[in-house]
Formats: structure tokens, sequence, C-alpha cells
């Protein structure tokens, strides 16, 4: 079940990008009927301004999130856009963004919360803007006939010009021009490693953005090699955009649902679940004992790494509960269609493996010591313990039929369990 949820927001962006190929196989069927009509074929010469205008609205959203990465991968792909719309050097330019596109995004997108306006944001701007002007230069020295903007380039900085056409002579004949331009194989190594990557943070961080970026390297590339028509580019890059789009959207929904410690749904998700129950269900109360004196004695970070261990221990119950964060050291399991002697034995379990589940605590002297040093000195280098946790159960009945008041009622049953010792799960035997 988690591989699947690992993979499914990949099937929108997939459909999307088919949705695109078929668009550009047809296209010129469906240019013609736009053609055809005198209102449609206005809409053409709008269309290649689309991809800038959703890149734009990204640029939008990164700033509005103080997420430089977002807005750096919009901007690249903006310059992309233009230059492909505009490059005379098609063939270089094209090898040149297959090799260095990916390698860029898969830099550029861990800086998901960093402001641009920031040390690492500048420093990151410089390096992007020396790198595009860099590839500009290398790729279009060479031309027979220099754009307007290379030939002004040359007549103002001339030594420059010449000491970049060596440098670029001299790198070619070490490497070989087919080496360092042609060579698929690099560049399908960069493609690989990045989307590797791209997928192993989605699968850490569970961030849509990051499918967001896997699909935009798979749309740009997928345009770059289908060069023949310019519709491709224009198709391939809106779709990109959209991508894009939605993916922060899915970002943001579930910054909203997600609780950021533990990755649990939050309360809001909860609610929903409450209202959208079925006739017969079960909501159990979960809550971590003496975790006040806990904190006391090991440090609120420490009280952290504990919250997320039972967190996680709790997402992987059985029984098909839905499990939340209610809030602080408390967490909710609904279990829908069970009574609560049904859901009892998932929460017996459940509880087992938290009281046996030792918690490592690293004391402040192993910090300092040199990783040789600390597998030698076993004593006092780190402590276990071990949390345990109290349960209170109950499910709807004749009368009770509202989850929130079935909530209530499992509540008051996890303080009975409090107050018989703690370390228990308990059933609400009715009234
Ligand atoms: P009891 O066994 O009766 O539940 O005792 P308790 O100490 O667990 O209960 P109490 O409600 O008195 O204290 C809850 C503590 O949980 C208080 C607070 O320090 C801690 N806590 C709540 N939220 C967080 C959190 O996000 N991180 C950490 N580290 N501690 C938290
Ligand atoms: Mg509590
Ligand atoms: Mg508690």
């Amino acid at each position: 079940m988690k591989s699947k949820k690992l993979l499914t927001p990949f099937i929108m962006p997939l459909i999307l990008i088919l949705f695109a190929s078929v668009i550009v196989w047809k296209w010129p069927g469906l240019q013609q009927q736009f053609l055809d009509s005198n209102k449609l074929s206005a809409l053409i010469t709008l269309l290649p301004i689309i991809p800038y205008l959703l890149f734009a609205i990204t640029i939008i959203l990164g700033s509005r999130s103080n997420n430089g990465g977002l807005i750096f991968i919009s901007i690249l792909s903006i310059i992309i856009y233009h230059s492909l719309n505009t490059q005379f050097e098609y063939q270089n330019t094209k090898l040149l963004i297959m090799l260095l596109f990916p390698l860029n995004v898969l830099f550029l997108s861990p800086l998901i919360k960093k402001n641009i306006f920031t040390k690492t944001g500048i420093v990151t701007a410089i390096l992007i803007f020396i790198e595009v002007i860099f590839s500009i230069l290398l790729v279009n020295l060479v031309n027979k006939t220099p754009s307007t903007f290379i030939q002004d380039f040359i007549n103002e900085f001339p030594n420059l010009a010449q000491t970049f056409s060596n440098f670029r002579n001299s790198l070619f004949s070490v490497l070989g021009d087919k080496l360092i331009l042609e060579s698929s194989l690099i560049i399908l190594i960069s493609i690989i490693f990045s989307l590797l990557l791209l997928f192993i943070y989605f699968a850490n961080t569970r961030n849509n953005l990051f499918v967001g970026y896997f699909s935009l390297i798979l749309t740009v590339h997928i345009s770059l090699i289908i060069q023949a028509q310019e519709i491709a580019s224009i198709v391939y890059f809106t779709i990109a955009g959209l991508i894009l789009i939605i993916s922060f959207i899915e970002t943001s929904f579930s910054m909203a649902y997600i609780d950021d410690l533990t990755n649990l749904p939050g309360r809001r998700s909860l609610n929903e679940t409450l209202n959208n129950l079925g006739k017969n269900f079960a909501i159990a109360m979960i809550d971590i004992d003496h975790f006040k004196k806990f904190n006391d004695k090991y440090g609120h970070k420490t009280g952290d790494e504990v919250l997320k261990m039972i967190a996680s221990k709790l997402a992987n119950i059985s029984g098909g509960a839905k499990t939340f964060r209610f809030g602080g050291e408390e967490f909710t399991a609904v279990f829908p269609n069970r009574t609560a002697n049904e859901a009892k034995p998932y929460l017996e379990e459940y509880r087992h493996i938290v009281e046996s589940t030792p918690f490592i605590i690293r004391g402040k002297d192993r910090k300092k010591k040199s990783s040789s040093q600390r597998g030698k000195s076993k004593k006092n280098a780190q402590k276990q313990v071990s949390v345990t946790v109290s349960i209170g159960i109950a499910s709807n009945t004749k009368k009770i039929t509202k989850p929130e008041k079935v909530l209530k009622i499992s509540d008051k049953i996890l303080y009975k369990a409090k107050r018989s010792g703690r370390n228990k799960v308990m059933v609400h035997k009715g009234w």
C-alpha cells in the first residue's frame, strides 16, 4: 500500500505528458482546423506566449512561499524555452541544455524554504547567471553567422571573446568535440541520475513539487528530442508549467493537512474523516505516558524524536485504521466498519510495539567524541529508554452515533486507562 502511494502522484503528470504527445502528433490536422476558423486562427499566434505566462505564475507562487528552488527552476525554464524559440545554433544548444538542465534542477530543487534574498539565494543566482552566460557564449562563439548579441559582445570585448574561443577550442581538442557535446552517454547519465535522485527526494519528503520537477525534466527532454516542430516546445513547456502549478497546489494542500513533525495527517484531516464516516466505526485516542517528565528530563528535541517514532509506528498499524496526530502528544486512530472490541487487538499490538521499542538517547559527551572512540566506550555513551502509551477506544452505539461524541467518550476512557496505571488499552463498555 505504501509503494502504491509513492507512485500515485506520478500518474497525473504522465497522463498530461501523454496528452501533450497526442496534441503534437495530431498537430498538422489540428492546426488546419484552427486556421480554417476565423476566430481560432488568432489564438494560434498567442500559443507561444502561454509557457511564459505559466512560468511567470510559478515564479510568483515561488516568491509567495519563499521557495527559491521553484523561482530559479522557473527562470531557467523560461530561458530555455526562449532560447529554443530563438536560438540559431540549435543542435549544440539542445545538447548543452540536455546535459545541464537536469543537474540544475537537481541542485536547485532542495532550496524549498530558501528566500532568494539570503546569502545562499544570491550566490545561487550569481552561479546560474554565470552558467547561462557561459553556455550562451560557448555555443554561439563558434557560429559562422553570430547573432547580434554575440556580435556586440565580440566587438565590445574582443580579448575576452578570443579567450573564450581559445578556451573552447582547447577544451574540445582535449576532450574531442564528440565527447563533450554529442556524447549521448553523458547526457543519459545526467538525466537518469537526476531523475533517480529527485525520486528519492520525493520518497523521503513526500513533497509533490519533486514530482513536478521530475516531470519538468521529462517534458523538456521530450520537447528537445522532437526538435523538428516548433509546436513541440510550446505544447511540452505548457504542460510542464501546468504540472508545476498543480504540484505546487498539491504541496500546499498537504501542508494544510499533514502534520510537519510526524508526517501524520493532522486535525483538519481528522475532522474530514469524521464527517465522512459510515454507520459503524471505532475511534481510539492515544496519549503518551508522562511525556512532560520525559521532555523535562531529556529535552524538547529528544521529545520530538520520540513523537516521530511513536507516529511512524502508529502509521503502520493494521486493521484498516486511519491515523492522525490529534495535537501535542495525542494521536487518534479511526477504524471504519469495526467495533471497539474488534479494534482492540490492533491497538494492543501497537501498545506492545511502543513499549518494547528502545529509544536511544545520545548523551552530550557522545557528540564530542570522534566516531572511532564512540564504539569503544559504551558505558555512558548512550542510554536506552522506552516510552509507553495509554489508549482509550469507543465505538458508535444506538444512542451515540455522532463521531465527535464517540471521540469524546474514547478520550474519557483514555483517562480511565491513565488512572488505572497507564500503558493500557481500555474499551468503552457501554452505559
Ligand atoms: P500523562 O501520562 O498523564 O499523559 O502525562 P503527560 O505528562 O504526558 O501529560 P501532560 O498533558 O501533562 O503533558 C503533555 C506534554 O506533552 C506537555 C508538553 O511538554 C508535551 N508536548 C506536547 N506537544 C509536544 C511536542 O510537539 N513536542 C514535544 N517535545 N513535547 C510536546
Ligand atoms: Mg495529553
Ligand atoms: Mg500524556
